[in-house]
């Protein structure tokens, strides 16, 4: 890593503790917090209310830019996939989807991943390490910065997925500093019902969301409705088996606000989990546990290496039909950013056709609708 401190990952009152350390009044760090928070500037010398000599021991004792963007891919469908680097050289990567409501960002709480699911490219980078908090709240300014230019306000706001690589709830502490800095209204004022954190099951922290007051929703990977298919998909069910996770889900949903929901993200593997009779076992599983979620079927995104093929769409909304009638909320998820390695479970540092990162590429506005 790096000696320097990484500036973007403290919050207002530690940056007033920083600026009196650094023998300057407090109201320094408050300003500090603006330029880097509400203004998203990467880089010290354009702090220009900072004076040149304060500017210049920022820049010896602290980094505002831990992640470098290698390249950015932009997909057919406007999705644009940034793939970065952090200062010991570990790949991060972002994606930015444009929505006719409301763009979002997906960002990645690990580099790699630890976990083995059988159909997820990232499973092949093995774990590299946690992130930062300073280091996840960068790649969402970067992604905002160049969508809509350098510190220039979404026009109706951002949703964010903690979907990228990485299990977010082993990345637990970074992820809950950096939701709490991006939340602040006097920065980038993302507030926790934009934001969507998905699990693969770590059931002690489904548990501690629940008592957090202001937390994310939450979405958890289900992908098979039993436990014989679910260990071979997500080792991890070995750990915590569906009755253990779905009582954690029962429990969770005791904490839902009027209107929310808890999400089952189902990922549709041709000939392996998206037959009639798993559908039942699904929504039989479901309501045996009494829960109220939805869920979201996610059309395989295949790659080379994985020993799978996405479902027809007939098998999809068969698959759909039969849940519904067990009353179950189903939706089907389209595929964003698949011809640039964007899409669900492609995150694996891959390089595609390369659409440098140039200046002027960096003000562009994205193709919103
Ligand atoms: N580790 C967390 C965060 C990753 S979210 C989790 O498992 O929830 C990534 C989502 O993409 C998960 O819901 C996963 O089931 C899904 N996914 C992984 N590989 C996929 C693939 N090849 N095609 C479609 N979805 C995939």
């Amino acid at each position: 890593m790096t000696d320097k401190v990484q500036i973007t990952g403290l919050s207002e009152a530690e940056l007033v503790e920083f600026a009196e350390r650094l023998g300057q009044p407090p109201y320094r760090g408050r300003q500090l917090f603006g330029w880097l928070q509400h203004r998203r500037l990467r880089s010290f010398d354009a702090m220009t209310d900072l004076p040149k000599s304060l500017r210049d021991r920022l820049e010896t004792e602290a980094t505002a830019a831990s992640l470098t963007v290698e390249s950015r891919y932009i997909s057919a469908d406007g999705t644009r996939r940034y793939l970065m680097k952090t200062v010991d050289n570990l790949p991060v990567e972002t994606v930015f989807i444009p929505e006719e409501r409301r763009d979002t960002i997906c960002f990645s709480s690990q580099s790699g991943c630890p976990l083995q699911c059988s159909f997820c490219l990232t499973a092949q980078l093995g774990l590299l390490r946690s992130l930062t908090p300073g280091e996840i709240v960068e790649q969402i300014i970067i992604a905002l910065n160049d969508a809509y230019g350098d510190g220039v306000a979404p026009p109706r706001g951002t949703n964010l997925v903690g979907m990228g690589a990485g299990e977010p709830f082993l990345a637990f502490d970074s992820l809950m500093k950096a939701l709490r800095l991006m939340a602040e209204p006097r920065g980038l004022h993302i507030v926790p019902r934009r934001v969507t954190v998905s699990t693969a099951g770590i059931v002690p922290r489904i548990l501690e969301l629940a008592t957090l007051p202001d937390r994310p929703h939450l979405a958890i990977s289900l992908a098979a409705p039993t436990d014989e298919l679910r260990d071979v998909l997500m080792p991890i069910n070995r750990k915590w088996p569906l009755a253990e996770l779905l009582a954690a889900c029962r429990e969770f949903e005791r904490s839902l606000k009027p209107g929310e929901r808890l999400t089952f993200e189902y990922v549709m593997l041709a000939g392996v989990n998206d037959q009639d009779e798993q559908a039942r076992q699904l929504a039989n599983l479901l309501n045996r546990h009494g829960l109220r979620a939805k869920v979201n079927l996610i059309p395989h995104n295949p790659a080379d290496p994985l020993p799978y093929q996405p479902s027809d769409p007939e098998r999809i909304e068969s698959f759909r039909q039969l849940l519904e009638a067990r009353g179950i909320h189903v939706y089907v998820r389209r595929p964003r950013g698949r011809d640039i390695f964007a899409a669900c479970g492609q995150l694996a540092a891959r390089r595609a056709t390369i659409v440098p990162l140039t200046k002027d590429a960096r003000g562009a506005r994205a193709n919103v609708s």
